[in-house]
């Protein structure tokens, strides 16, 4: 088939669904699901989670891979299902305790929702993870992704779940107008979804959905050329798979000047808690502050000394700039050392051996912040 022969939209499948040829979309579909799960049963990707896939696992897993990729999942998860080993464990678990085996992982919120889902699923569901969507729903931190995802797989319920690897699949599929990650765009893949979501199955199919669109159909490189739905892409018909889906421009990402102090003393070094709502909520940190507008850093430093009477025999010695990107903001942390003459108390200054640093929870940025001075955690 070729884009002159079949019009820009596309394939016999893109035309039957929009209702061009109605008597032929079940056909179609099913011809779909049908190439798709045997691709998946030579291809897919060899997963833990998949090993064994109790409902726990899976919760576990997809709560993880939210926004994170794969691979950094992996012995994240693996340590923390051989740590928390059931609903009960993970619920019974003190918060510091299940951050730190989180820690590194990034958005943290999800450490702390998984532990709370697991208190309910222990107090409303005795123990078992639920099986009817709106109980899951329900639960903190799951969305309609994640509801369908451990319905299909966990359970093999005919639910939909669609992340932005089904999303870009589908955009290319039937060369799909609406911009990436818009309502528009949802609403039509979902739509899309329903209609070949196969009722044998489902589970496999979601997960093959995800791994075409995590192996081959890549947001820069799509590897058409072995791809087993090229018969039927629209995009790949039409000679521009990367076409899809269609983008609007990013808005701009505010960016945030923070200071960090790298207090030393004595071999101890000063650590503060973040308060416990909003961003990295309860998390620890070198002592920190955000900078007003156009606030020279070092002298913001030299003032913060000033204010909490640290005293210093050697200047600040700035240690260079971290840039850590969250899904709202971006912050730009300008990380001096200090080592003041003796033990600064108050200001929720804690002092801590680098032992007791590693025992603690920090973000990933100072990690980066603490790497710049060789210290590693
Ligand atoms: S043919 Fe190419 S663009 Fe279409 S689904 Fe396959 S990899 Fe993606």
């Amino acid at each position: 088939m070729t884009a002159t022969a079949e019009g820009k939209t596309g394939t016999p499948l893109h035309r039957a669904l929009k209702g061009e040829r109605p008597t032929t979309a079940a056909d179609h579909s099913r011809e779909l699901a049908t190439v798709l799960l045997a691709w998946y049963a030579e291809n897919r990707r060899k997963l833990p989670w998949r090993e064994h896939p109790t409902p726990y696992w899976v919760f576990v897993s997809e709560m993880m891979l939210q926004q994170t990729r794969v691979d950094t999942v992996i012995p994240y998860f693996l340590r923390f299902v051989s740590r928390f080993s059931t609903p009960a464990d993970l619920a019974s678990a003190p918060e510091e305790e299940v951050l730190k085996a989180w820690e590194g992982l990034g958005y943290y919120r999800r450490a702390k929702n998984l532990k709370r889902a697991m208190e309910q699923v222990e107090q409303r569901h005795n123990g078992e993870i639920p099986t009817s969507y709106e109980a899951l729903i329900a639960l903190p931190g799951v969305g309609p992704y994640m509801a369908g995802a451990i319905l299909s797989i966990a359970f093999n319920l005919r639910y939909p779940a669609i992340d932005g690897n089904v999303q870009r699949v589908f955009a290319r599929l039937f060369a799909l107008p609406q911009p990436s990650g818009s309502p528009a765009l949802q609403k039509s893949v979902h739509q899309l979804v329903e209609a070949v979501l196969p009722s044998k199955a489902p589970g496999a199919f979601n997960q093959a959905l995800m791994d075409l669109g995590a192996t081959l159909c890549l947001p820069r490189d799509p590897v058409c050329s072995v791809c087993p739905l090229r018969e039927t892409c629209a995009a790949f018909q039409e000679g521009q798979p990367t076409a899809y889906p269609t983008t609007t421009p990013r808005p701009h990402l505010p960016e945030v000047p923070r200071i960090a102090l790298l207090l030393r003393c004595a071999g101890e070094i000063a650590v503060e808690q973040r308060p416990t709502a909003g961003l990295l909520g309860g998390l620890w940190q070198l002592p920190s502050r955000d900078l007003q507008p156009s606030q020279p850093p070092d002298k913001a430093v030299a003032a913060w000394l000033l204010e909490n009477e640290i005293a210093s025999p050697k200047p600040p010695r700035y240690l260079g700039r971290i840039r850590h990107t969250f899904t709202h903001l971006r912050w730009v942390m300008e990380v001096f050392e200090v080592c003041p003459t003796s033990f600064v108390q108050g200001q929720g200054l804690h002092w801590v051996s680098p032992d007791e640093l590693r025992q603690l929870t920090l973000p990933k940025a100072y990690h980066k912040a603490l790497a710049l001075a060789g210290l590693k955690l």
